[in-house]
């Protein structure tokens, strides 16, 4: 499991590599400069590098809807994988839209989450984690 990971870590580090090639620039947050709180997509930029790092945890606290939709696209893809090796259309798992609502919930959750943190005891758990 471990050397698993370790490669998907090594994938994920090439795959940063060329995202940095096509999109090198990263720009701070205007709605957090504007306002001092954390806006819906916060932390999805490093969320998304500690996924392709192999730092799933880390991704989570960064930005639990990234390691969730990264979730949801593994089962979709392995289900179809599945169904096309086994040719039995009973594992192919269809979209269904309660996936929508609950990535909606999370953004929300996190979001009412870090900024109560935020306003109410001054903890800014972006600034806390370990860089990316
Ligand atoms: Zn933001």
């Amino acid at each position: 499991m471990k050397a698993a990971i370790m490669g998907y870590g090594m994938i994920g580090k090439r795959l940063e590599r060329v995202a940095r090639l096509i999109w090198p620039w990263r720009f701070p947050c205007l709605f957090k400069l504007l306002t001092g709180l954390n806006c819906p997509g916060c932390g999805g930029t490093r969320a998304l590098i500690a996924l392709l790092r192999g730092k799933l945890f880390l991704s989570f606290l960064y930005h639990p809807f990234v390691p969730y939709c990264a979730l949801v696209a593994l089962l979709l893809l392995g289900s179809h994988a599945v169904s096309r090796m086994t040719g039995n259309k009973k594992y192919r798992l269809r979209f269904d839209e309660r996936y929508t609502y609950v990535g909606i919930a999370i953004v929300a959750v996190n979001f009412l989450v870090k900024n109560l943190l935020l306003i109410g005891f001054r903890i800014d758990v972006l600034e806390m984690l370990p860089p990316v």
